[in-house]
């Protein structure tokens, strides 16, 4: 007998097929069973999905073509979780749920399949687990509140108060009163896994670990994610990705630096993983830990209205304290500075005695802009409404948006004139500057001071990050320029000083959470400093501004981030903000701005004849922040309602209704729930 089979398979988001496609089949095949089928003139890598009342019966099915063996159906909890996924940030299930698959389970053949099981996925005993150190007073209470709890925990611990030994806990707690349980720990940045995971082999052995992440080859990623899937990896370590590892035991779901924005995926299905570990945490039944010094407001608020339990870590590990905070009113330092003298002659003495400094500009490359002296012309992209930044290195001009380079030309080239100079400053410039300020500074072993730069340009090469993070441990970096990226997570020893170069465009941006994810950027970075009591004198954090006066920073010097955000909270609550209001923002690409602002102006005309538009604000189609990349004009629409349910409602009726809008000369169009950045 032939079993009608419904598949889900990597559609498009906007095609018509956007549901499951009926198949047929020999054999019953439960849901969560993997399959090829044949879709057109191609066979895809298909998912067998619950039937539903609404499949497709009018063609006849054609028969799937292979079963994946040797390998169990994905869990309806699973399922639940990528169905909840694709509707709630308006995508296919098929485009969400064949995109959270390792590459290689669709890239495999047949035969080549079968031989990758052939080598089997070797299960192996977790083994012995290894004693952590005796815990502080705040993470024994910490870990007791955890035992016995369903709603999701929101810990809020001061930087080097310990929460990795928290999560290393629980999950051992774990661990060891259930044979076959599993986590799930999820870090913001490829950068801070090789850390985390080696801490958690340690603990755990290395078997019994699995990462996932961008960073890692197709083979690494299928054998990791089978481990995940097969119950033997015990403990799933990964980026935003992983959220949607497939795992048939999950008991505990750890988010780390839960406020960080690159859990927010900006292409494609736009989610969060964040919020998505929420609510798998809620589908599992799973314990769920949100993690930060600086937690998101959403978060926050979460935990005032007493969804989430908040757990508070005051004071760090041991002796340590947090550093001193000191803001440098940049009015009072002599003109054209780049660093103030105060803060030059405090790098000297650390590095005399020792210790190492940070030193954050959040600007890639050397500066970025270059311009003529005697024309208007400056460095624009050819293809963006952006400058191309100045590389010094290779001289290159390079556009961040579009990846367009080319070599710096010799001279002006719209009238001719050879004295073109850079404007503004990154952090290859700083690094520049501070070698020929502190050139005759001695460490203290008498040796000339060493200055490295850690950015995504320094960390491009495959093991750079690594090998530059080792030195910084060792000791054999005196100061580090970096981005932001310097900032998050590291347990960098032996920094006690930390400078935030340039911060005030943070200030007065347009974007309302500018002022949250500076003040987190901040609180982060003096993360950093005076981690280790044993290393001496009183760290501090210095913040080089030309509006000292800023609110942001009273609170800053205090470390007190239940004051900063309770007023902001408020001011969001004013405003009708997020987390107090709800948003989506429709994106229009096309060839002109004018196309793309049309299809939006049509997509509101549409809702217009709505119902569901009733609780829900459509504000006017404007240009993306960045207007054009890549010769794309982009168009934004904000959706905006007091109530999620509303919001989804409108959304899902709404999304049909955009299917069949056509504009001449657009290119893609694209809903962004809860978006990060307006
Ligand atoms: P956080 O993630 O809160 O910033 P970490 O978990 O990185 O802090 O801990 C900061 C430092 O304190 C780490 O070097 C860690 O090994 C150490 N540490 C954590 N808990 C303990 C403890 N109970 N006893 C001794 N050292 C600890
Ligand atoms: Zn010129
Ligand atoms: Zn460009």
């Amino acid at each position: 007998m032939l079993h009608r089979i419904d598949v889900v398979v990597p559609t498009p988001a906007h095609s018509s097929a956007a549901g499951p496609l009926s198949y047929s089949s020999e054999q019953a095949l439960a849901a969560g069973t993997l399959v090829r089928v044949p879709l057109g003139k191609r066979e895809v890598l298909g998912i067998v999905w619950p039937r539903s009342a609404e499949a497709d019966e009018s063609f006849a099915a054609k028969p799937v073509a292979a079963v994946l063996d040797g390998i169990s159906p994905l869990s309806p909890k699973w399922q639940q979780l990528v169905s909840f996924a694709a509707d709630y940030y308006q995508r296919s299930i098929g485009e969400v749920a064949l995109a959270a698959l390792p590459p290689q389970l669709r890239d495999l053949d047949a035969t080549q399949w079968q031989r990758r099981m052939k080598r089997g996925n070797a299960a192996q005993d977790a083994g012995g687990i290894v004693n952590g150190p005796p815990l502080t007073p705040d993470q024994r209470d910490v870990l007791a509140q955890l035992e016995g709890q369903d709603r999701p925990f929101l810990l809020y611990g001061v930087t080097g108060s310990g929460k990795t030994e928290v999560y290393l806990r629980a999950v051992q707690r774990l661990l060891e009163a259930d044979a076959q349980a599993q986590a799930l720990v999820l870090v913001p940045e490829i950068n801070l896994t090789p850390q985390l995971q080696e801490r958690f082999a340690q603990r755990f052995g290395e078997s019994a670990i699995a990462s996932l992440h961008s960073g890692m080859t197709p083979p690494q990623r299928l054998r990791n994610w089978l481990a995940a899937h097969s119950g033997a990896a015990r403990v799933v370590l990964g980026t935003r990705m992983a959220v949607f590892a497939s795992m048939p035991a999950l008991r505990l779901v750890v988010v780390d630096e839960e406020h960080d924005a690159s859990y927010k995926q900006q292409e494609g299905a736009r989610y969060s993983a964040r919020d998505l570990a929420v609510l798998r945490g809620k589908f599992e039944g799973a314990q769920v830990i949100l993690g930060s010094a600086t937690p998101s407001l959403e978060s926050w608020q979460a935990a005032n209205k007493g969804r989430y339990q908040r757990l508070a870590m005051a004071t760090r590990v041991g002796e340590a304290r947090l550093p001193d905070v000191r803001v440098v009113d940049m009015n009072a330092q002599p003109k054209g500075a780049v660093l103030s003298p105060p803060l030059v002659d405090a790098i000297q003495q650390r590095v005399a005695r020792g210790e190492q400094v940070l030193l954050f500009l959040n600007r890639r490359g050397y500066a970025p802009v270059l311009a003529c002296t005697a024309c208007e012309w400056k460095s624009d992209c050819p293809n963006c409404s952006a400058y191309r930044v100045f590389h010094k290195i290779d001289r290159t001009l390079r556009c961040h948006h579009c990846g367009f380079a080319d070599r710096v030309p010799r001279a002006c080239p719209v009238c001719g004139n050879v004295d073109i100079a850079p404007i503004g400053r990154g952090t290859e410039q700083l690094e520049e500057h501070v070698g020929e300020l502190l050139a005759g500074v001695k460490r203290a072993d008498g040796e000339a001071v060493r200055i490295a730069r850690m950015d995504a340009d320094s960390t491009r090469l495959k093991g750079a990050l690594e090998a530059q993070l080792a030195r910084m441990h060792a000791g054999d970096v005196d100061v580090l320029v970096g981005t932001q990226m310097v900032t998050k997570g590291h347990d960098f020893r032996r920094i006690s000083l930390v400078a935030a170069i340039n911060v005030d465009s943070a200030l007065f941006s347009s974007d309302f959470r500018a002022p949250e994810r500076l003040f987190a950027l901040l609180m982060q970075a003096a993360g950093r400093a005076g981690r280790d009591a044993q290393a001496g004198h009183a760290s501090e954090m210095w913040v080089q501004t030309w509006h000292p006066q800023h609110a942001l920073f009273a609170a800053l010097r205090r470390h007190d981030y239940p004051a900063f955000a309770e007023r902001q909270l408020a001011e969001r609550e004013q405003a009708g903000m997020p987390p107090f209001g709800f948003q989506a923002l429709v994106r229009a690409d096309a060839r002109t701005q004018e196309a793309a602002q049309a299809w939006l102006h049509a997509a509101a005309q549409r809702a217009q004849a709505m119902p569901e538009l009733g609780q829900v604000a459509l504000y006017s189609p404007v240009p993306a922040t960045v207007q054009r990349i890549a010769n794309v004009e982009r168009a934004q629409m904000l959706v905006e309602s007091a109530s999620r349910p509303a919001l989804q409602r409108f959304l899902a009726a709404w999304h049909g209704e955009l299917h069949g809008l056509r504009e001449k000369g657009l290119i893609r169009w694209a809903i962004d729930v809860d978006p990060l950045a307006i």
